[in-house]
C-alpha cells in the first residue's frame, strides 16, 4: 500500500487528491496540513486518519487538538508543522499542493528524506528550480508532475529520448479575456477574473490564468521539469483545453496529451505513475468536440506572460522577483485594492529595480520575495 503526505489538504488539488484516494481505496494519508479551514481539516482528519496534522496558526492549532482530541493524532502548527508533514515517516510520496513559496523548504526536506514529490506548487520549481532538480536527483526522488500541462509532457515523453525534443508546446486556454485589448483589459472586474472557462482551480491560479501570468510560471517549471532551454519552449493557445500540452520531435513528430479538463488524471497519474487506473468521469467525445483550434498567445496585451519569458531568461533571483511581485499583486487584486492590469505594472516595477542574484540559495530566495513585499508595500 502507498503512504502519502499532502501540504495543503483543503485547497483545490488538496481536497481533489483526497478524492483520488477515496476512490482507489488503497493509498493511506500519514500527514495533512492545511492553512485556516479548520472545519475541513478536521473532516479530512476523521476520513483519512493521519498520524500528523498541521495548520498555519497556533491559536487554530489549539482549537484543532481540542477538537481530534478522541482521535490520537498529532497537530503541529507554523513552518515546523509543514516541514513535519513534508518528512513525515511513512508517506512514500508527498503531494505539495499547497499554495506560494512557502511551499520551498518543506519541499527541499521532503527530497532530503528520500521522498517522492507529486509536484503541483509551482512556485518552488520557479524560484528554486536550480536547486530542487538537482537535488532530488542527487536523492535518487521523482519530481512527478501534477500541472496539467506538464503531466502531459511527462505522459508525452514516456518512453522517449529526452534528447530528441525539439521544442515542448505548452498549451493556453487564454483564459477568459482572450481577444481583449488592453483597454478592455484594464476595465475587468474581479468577479470576471474569477471566472476560468474551462478549470475550477483556487483563487489566486485562476487570476493568474486570466493574466496569463500562470502560463509564464508554467514555462519556467517546464523548463526545469524537462531540463530544456527556454527558447525550446512554446506557448499554444488552444481555447478548449483538450489538448494539455505536446512535445515535437527533432523528427517532426509531435505527441500530445489529450483528455477532459480534470484535475483528478494529472493527480492519479502522479500518485500511481506508472501504472494508469480507471477514473469515473467524463471522457472526450471527438465526434461532439468538432474542430480544435489553435493561435498564438497575444504577449503585447497579456504582458505578463511577455515579463515570464523575461524573468526566465535572466534567471538566478528574477523568476523569484516575478513570482513574489505577483503574488502580491493579486493579493491586493483579491482585495479590490488594484485593478486588473495594475498586476503586469507592478511585476514591471519590481523587475527594473532588481539587481539578479546569479544562483540564489534558499535564503537568498527568501530574502528576494521579501524585498520585493517591502518594495509594493511602500507603493502599493
Ligand atoms: P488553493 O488556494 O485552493 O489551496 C491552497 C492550499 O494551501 C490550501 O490547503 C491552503 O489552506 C494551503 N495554505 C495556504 N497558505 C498556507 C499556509 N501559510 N500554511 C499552510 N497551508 C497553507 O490552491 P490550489 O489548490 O489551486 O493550488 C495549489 C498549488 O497548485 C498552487 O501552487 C497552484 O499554482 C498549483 N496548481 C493548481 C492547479 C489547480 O487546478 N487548482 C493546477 C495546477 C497547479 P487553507 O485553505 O486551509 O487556508
Amino acid at each position: 500500500m502507498k503512504t502519502i503526505a499532502i501540504l495543503g489538504s483543503t485547497g483545490s488539488i488538496g481536497t481533489q487528491t483526497l478524492e483520488v484516494v477515496r476512490a482507489n481505496g488503497d493509498i493511506r494519508v500519514a500527514a495533512l496540513s492545511a492553512g485556516r479551514n479548520i472545519r475541513l481539516l478536521e473532516q479530512q482528519i476523521r476520513e483519512f486518519r493521519p498520524r500528523i496534522a498541521a495548520v498555519w496558526d497556533e491559536k487554530d492549532a489549539g482549537t484543532l487538538r481540542t477538537a481530534v482530541a478522541d482521535l490520537g493524532v498529532k497537530v503541529l502548527c507554523g513552518m515546523d508543522g509543514l516541514r513535519e508533514t513534508a518528512v513525515c515517516a511513512e508517506a512514500q510520496i508527498l503531494v505539495t499542493a499547497i499554495v506560494g513559496m512557502i511551499g520551498i523548504v518543506p519541499t527541499i526536506d521532503a527530497i532530503r528524506a528520500g521522498k517522492d514529490i507529486a509536484l503541483a506548487n509551482k512556485e518552488t520549481l520557479v524560484t528554486a528550480g536550480h536547486i530542487i532538480m538537482p537535488l532530488a536527483q542527487e536523492c535518487g526522488v521523482r519530481i512527478l508532475p501534477v500541472d496539467s500541462e506538464h503531466s502531459a509532457i511527462f505522459q508525452s515523453l514516456n518512453g522517449e529520448d529526452r534528447r530528441q525534443i525539439d521544442r515542448i508546446l505548452l498549451t493556453a486556454s487564454g483564459g477568459p479575456f482572450r481577444g481583449m485589448t488592453s483597454a478592455q483589459l484594464a476595465q475587468v472586474k474581479l468577479e470576471d477574473a474569477l471566472k476560468h472557462p474551462n478549470w475550477a482551480m483556487g483563487q489566486k491560479i485562476t487570476i493568474d490564468s486570466a493574466s496569463m501570468v500562470n502560463k509564464g510560471l508554467e514555462v519556467m517549471e517546464a523548463r526545469w521539469l524537462f531540463g530544456t532551454e527556454l527558447s525550446q519552449i512554446q506557448v499554444v493557445v488552444q481555447p478548449q483545453s483538450i489538448i494539455h500540452s505536446m512535445v515535437q520531435f527533432k523528427d517532426g513528430a509531435v505527441i500530445a496529451q489529450l483528455g477532459t479538463p480534470d484535475m483528478k488524471l494529472p493527480i492519479q497519474y502522479a500518485l500511481y505513475y506508472p501504472e494508469r487506473r480507471f477514473l469515473a468521469g467524463e471522457q472526450l467525445d471527438f465526434a461532439k468536440i468538432g474542430s480544435i483550434a489553435f493561435e498564438d498567445p497575444d504577449v503585447e496585451t497579456f504582458a505578463g506572460l511577455k515579463y515570464a519569458f523575461e524573468a526566465a531568461a535572466q534567471g538566478g533571483s528574477m523568476p523569484t522577483v516575478f513570482n513574489a511581485a505577483n503574488e502580491c499583486a493579486v493579493a491586493r487584486f483579491l482585495k479590490r485594492r488594484i485593478g486588473f492590469t495594475d498586476i503586469y505594472r507592478i511585476i514591471r516595477y519590481c523587475m527594473d529595480r532588481h539587481t539578479v542574484i546569479p544562483s540564489p540559495d534558499v535564503e537568498q530566495i527568501l530574502e528576494t520575495e521579501q524585498s520585493v513585499y517591502e518594495m509594493i508595500e511602500s507603493r502599493w
